[in-house]
């Protein structure tokens, strides 16, 4: 028999679509398993400060399709000290929490990794990124969202492309992974994509402009912030020098692309991690992230789970340049 009797369940870090369906889902199951279930507001930061607040099945009423987090996010420096997590510690006491669910990204993981080190709670992480660069889960809550949201901006952006004969530089979010620019990039029929996992470097993007169709009017470029070779300004400056004759613009994103009702595959996705992680803890699972593999679930340690995945299916990037003939 488990001895848990009340979960806390916070978001931290960046925020996704998607994170209040895997709130009401862990609100819920624990409910159903007739445990007791604490929000705790702002992530670590709240839980440093003790803003606890108690949730019943009603408190997650109406949520599943709002973007957000109803319990907010923070990110909490004070958190990275051993001062701050021991007050925090004392704080989950405090209120009588004896297990954690965290929704979050690889920060999230790393802080939950050392809290569960020193200190006798059991934590469960889900994956709450729009960036899907986390090990142990095929996607993350928010990625299809994100990048649905990516689209149908690229789409608009085509369209005054096309009307104008241009050049747009897009950029999108991303701060260490290009899994967002590549997937949109190949959605939205882009020339080029940029992203850091390849290194891509600038003579590598004026071969491909002058391999494409001359006749072409709109052409589109892919970048994702941490693109090596610069932010989207940067490109389009180089692009500008090399072919003054291009009606080079930029669009940069930015948060909207975090905003917005999640889609039903982040529902869906959040609803299964969110019902498995109160079934882990029950089962005694510790320090470990719930994702799905292959439609299955599955568990990683937080320590495998943090290790960036920059693994690109070269066979992304090969479509991109067939298809951008
Ligand atoms: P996203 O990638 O979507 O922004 P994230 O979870 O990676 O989400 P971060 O801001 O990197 O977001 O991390 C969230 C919080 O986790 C940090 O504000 C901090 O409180 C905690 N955290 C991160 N790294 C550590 C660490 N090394 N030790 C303790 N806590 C940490």
């Amino acid at each position: 028999m488990s001895q848990i009797k009340n979960i806390g369940v916070f978001t931290s870090g960046g925020d996704a679509p998607g994170m209040n369906a895997a709130i009401r889902a862990v609100v819920r199951t624990a409910i159903y398993y007739e445990l007791n279930v604490t929000g705790i507001r702002r992530g670590y930061e709240g839980m440093i400060n003790g803003e606890m607040v108690p949730m019943d099945r009603k408190s997650v009423s109406n949520i599943i399709q709002r973007g957000g987090t109803i319990l907010k996010t923070a990110r909490s420096d004070q958190f990275k000290t051993p001062e701050g997590r021991k007050l925090a510690y004392g704080q989950l006491k405090k209120h009588n929490i004896d297990a954690l669910v965290g929704i979050g990204g690889d920060g999230t993981f790393t802080g939950a990794k050392i809290f569960g080190q020193e200190y006798d709670i059991p934590i469960v992480g889900l994956p709450g990124t729009i960036d899907n660069d986390l090990q142990g889960t095929d996607f993350t809550i928010g990625y299809d969202t994100a990048i649905n949201t990516v689209i149908d901006a690229v789409d608009k952006i085509r369209d005054t492309a096309e009307s104008h004969d241009r050049l747009f530089i897009v950029e999108v979010m991303g701060r260490d992974s290009g899994l967002i620019a590549l997937r949109t990039g190949i959605a939205a029929g882009a020339e080029a994509i940029l992203i850091p996992e390849t290194k891509t470097n600038i003579n590598a993007l004026f071969d491909r402009l002058e391999r494409g169709r001359k006749d072409k009017s709109s052409k589109i470029v892919m970048v994702a912030e941490a693109e090596e070779a610069g932010g989207a300004f940067e490109i389009a400056q180089q692009v500008k020098d090399k072919y003054p004759n291009y009606d080079t613009r930029v669009s940069i994103l930015g948060h909207i692309q975090r905003g917005g009702r999640p889609s039903c595959m982040d529902r869906v996705l959040a609803s299964r991690v969110g019902v498995a992680a109160v079934e882990a803890l029950l089962g005694g699972h510790r320090n470990e992230m719930v994702g799905v593999v292959h439609n299955e679930i599955t568990y990683t340690p937080f320590d495998s789970a943090i290790k960036h995945n920059t693994d690109i299916n070269p066979n992304l990037l090969k479509i991109v340049e067939i298809l951008s003939l």
